[in-house]
C-alpha cells in the first residue's frame, strides 16, 4: 500500500518515505520537554515522561521498517502571522487525525508521531485515565527527534521559504503486518 498517495490525496501537502532506522531519540531535546515550555510536560498521557525514557522511544522507533513523513504547509499573509500559524496548525491536525484512523486500518500497531502532545481531547484526562488509548498520538519531540532532521531524512524541506509555516508528523509501521 503507497502511504505517501494516499497522504497526497488525503490532503497533506508533501509527503515522503525514509528509513526509521536513521531516526535518533536525543536527550537534548527531551531536555526541552523538560523545561515545559508548552505546559504539556507531565501533564499529558503521551508526553514526557509518560511516553517512555529515550532510549524506549528509540528502541520503539526502530522496531518498525518503514516509515512517511507527513506535511501540512501554509502560506502566510505576512512573515509573522499568528492567526495563520492557530489555522494551518488545526488543518494538519484535522487531517493527521482522520488520516491516523486509516493508517492504523492498514498496519495495526503503527507508531503515529504529530507536534505538540495528543489533540485528541479539549484537555487531556491526565492525571485520570486516558479517554481515547488507541487514538492518542504522541509527539515527534517528545520522542526526542529534530524535526529538521526527520525532514532531512525523508528527503523534504524543513522550511519551505518566506511567509511560509510547515507542520510534520510521521508514521511509522512495519509493511510485513499486512501480509
Ligand atoms: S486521548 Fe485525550 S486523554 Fe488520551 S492522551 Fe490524548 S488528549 Fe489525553
Amino acid at each position: 500500500m503507497d502511504l505517501v498517495q494516499l497522504a497526497i490525496e488525503h490532503g497533506f501537502s508533501h509527503a515522503a518515505e525514509f528509513d526509521p532506522k536513521v531516526l535518533e531519540a536525543r536527550q537534548d531535546v527531551r531536555a526541552m520537554c523538560e523545561e515545559d515550555k508548552c505546559h504539556a510536560y507531565a501533564k499529558n498521557w503521551t508526553c514526557p515522561p509518560f511516553c517512555g525514557t529515550v532510549e524506549e522511544c528509540q528502541e520503539k522507533m526502530h522496531s518498525y521498517n518503514k516509515a512517511v513523513l507527513l506535511q501540512t504547509e501554509g502560506k502566510l499573509t505576512k512573515v509573522i502571522d499568528w492567526l495563520g500559524y492557530i489555522e494551518f496548525g488545526k488543518k494538519h491536525n484535522d487531517l493527521l487525525y482522520s488520516f491516523a484512523d486509516t493508517a492504523r486500518e492498514l498496519y495495526p500497531g503503527c507508531l503515529i508521531l504529530g507536534g505538540g502532545g495528543c489533540r485528541m481531547c479539549t484537555k487531556c484526562a491526565h492525571p485520570k485515565p486516558c479517554r481515547h488509548p488507541d487514538k492518542a498520538i504522541s509527539s515527534m519531540e517528545g520522542y526526542g527527534l529534530l524535526v529538521s532532521r526527520v525532514c532531512e531524512a525523508a528527503g523534504l524541506p524543513y522550511y519551505y521559504g518566506e511567509k511560509t509555516i510547515t507542520y510534520c508528523a510521521c508514521i511509522l509501521y512495519n509493511e510485513q503486518e499486512t501480509e
